[in-house]
């Protein structure tokens, strides 16, 4: 029997060792905490299938003037931490270019196109159908400019893609969701996206689910990944070494660091996201994209949960409440939102490539060490499906898209 150790539990770490146990992989999954605790719970829990292009970066002066001078709650950074950020954004910049973002957007179509049926298939055999809903998200616009421009890229996408969505006048919006004080200009439902209450309780059920099939989650350190003396990989978990003919760096944002210990530089631009959830308030009946502040806010099970844009702060660096606050303040002007659940707000990290492609395939100098990671704004769509093709190539199975766009060896 093959074997593997997947390291990182978010939801890309669950996928994998879901269809590595399902192909007849002896599989550990290692994590320091409980699956699902970080980036993959402090999300906006959209399974987001009308986002067949990755987010490019802004080439617009007046927007990257916006967010020089903090004028914008979407983008925000913090000047001592720039210089962690500056070469993955430099290479980000220039993947922006119209060939090179069309280019990876007919990659990421590939993969988009199939997240909500990869999904599926593990929310029935994990028994989390309670969890989510299939009546898609909203987006709410402020300026007219901005609601045109929004609709005229939605019919792009419904000409090229066939995504489905309906514009909203601001009585639309007001009429769906009766929680809401202000509609702004009105806006748009994409249609087909499903939304999830929990989506940490969701990845603890695929983790469920993982153990239920026979695989076993374990406590440990990724950091002690080293080859074993028979060619194979191990690990030291709370109950002792543990090898595995194949190891998975499934670690989000925190893959690289442990992969520069192997002798691999993968530059990544991380995107902090604040998150926290209120109380007490009303309640939207589904997600809503406040587009000009740059939040969502979403009914879960906790409260509504308010998640932010993307800042670029240090690595280690301390929690800053501005995007947040600002949001918050931004929410209220819209809806009675209650008061906050949580003591202090948490933040995930986006662990984006600067082409906006994960990275899955075999290391390119190490036999049996496998890279699943760099998901950016939607490593939780894409978990089960980018799991699935990972799982293919390390079983030696006819891929289900073409895993080349994704091949480590292009860093
Ligand atoms: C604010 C915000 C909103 C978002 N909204 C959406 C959305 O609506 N839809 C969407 O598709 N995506 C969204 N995303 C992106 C998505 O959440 C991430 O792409 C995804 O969660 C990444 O999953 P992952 O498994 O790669 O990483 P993670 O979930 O971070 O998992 C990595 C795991 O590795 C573990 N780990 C790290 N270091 C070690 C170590 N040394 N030893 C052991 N374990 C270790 C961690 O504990 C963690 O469990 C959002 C992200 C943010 C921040």
């Amino acid at each position: 029997m093959k074997s593997a150790i997947v390291l990182g539990a978010g939801i890309v770490g669950v996928a994998t060792a879901v269809h590595l146990q399902q192909r007849g992989w002896s599989v550990a999954l290692l994590d320091r905490k409980e699956p699902g605790g970080e980036t993959s719970y402090g999300n906006a829990g959209l399974i987001q299938s009308e986002a067949f292009q990755p987010y490019a970066m802004s080439h617009n002066w007046r927007e990257l003037t916006n967010i020089a001078i903090g004028s914008t709650n979407a983008v925000r950074y913090r000047l001592a931490a720039l210089p962690w950020h500056v070469g993955p954004l430099l290479s980000y910049w220039r993947h922006s270019f119209p060939a090179s973002h069309a280019r990876a957007s007919a990659a990421y179509a590939q993969i988009i196109g199939c997240a909500a049926r990869e999904h599926e298939s593990f929310i029935r055999d994990s028994e989390a159908g309670n969890l989510i809903r299939r009546e898609g998200f909203r987006i709410l616009y402020r300026k007219h400019s901005a609601l045109k421009a929004a609709v005229a890229a939605a019919e792009n996408l419904r000409e090229v893609y066939d995504v489905k969505f309906s514009t909203l006048t601001p009585w639309d919006l007001m009429q769906a969701e009766a929680a809401l004080t202000d509609a702004g200009v009105g806006g748009l439902h994409w249609l087909e996206p499903w939304t999830v209450f929990d989506p940490g309780g969701l990845v603890s059920a695929y983790a469920n689910l993982f153990t239920r099939i026979g695989g076993h989650i374990v406590r440990g350190d990724a950091q002690s990944l080293s080859t074993s003396g028979t060619g194979g990989w191990s690990v030291i978990t709370e109950g002792g070494r543990m090898e595995a003919e194949a190891a998975v760096v499934a670690l989000g944002p925190w893959s690289p660091d442990l992969l520069k210990r192997f002798g691999y530089r993968f530059p990544m631009v991380r995107k902090r996201g604040y998150h926290r959830h209120y109380a007490g308030g009303g309640r939207l009946d589904l997600p809503l994209y406040d587009a000009a502040n740059g939040y969502v806010l979403a009914p879960m099970t906790k409260g509504t949960r308010i998640t932010t844009g993307a800042e670029f702060a240090a690595p280690s660096g301390k929690l800053d409440l501005t995007q947040l606050a600002c949001a918050e303040q931004a929410a209220r002007n819209l809806l009675e939102l209650g008061r906050p659940v949580e003591p202090k707000p948490g933040f995930g990290t986006r662990p984006c490539m600067p082409d906006m492609l994960p990275v899955i395939g075999g290391a390119s100098r190490h036999r049996g060490l496998w890279l699943h990671f760099g998901h950016g704004h939607h490593g939780f769509t894409l978990g089960p499906t980018t799991g699935r093709l990972i799982a293919e190539l390390m079983n030696n199975e006819a891929p289900m898209v073409d895993p080349f766009p994704y091949r480590p060896e292009r860093y």
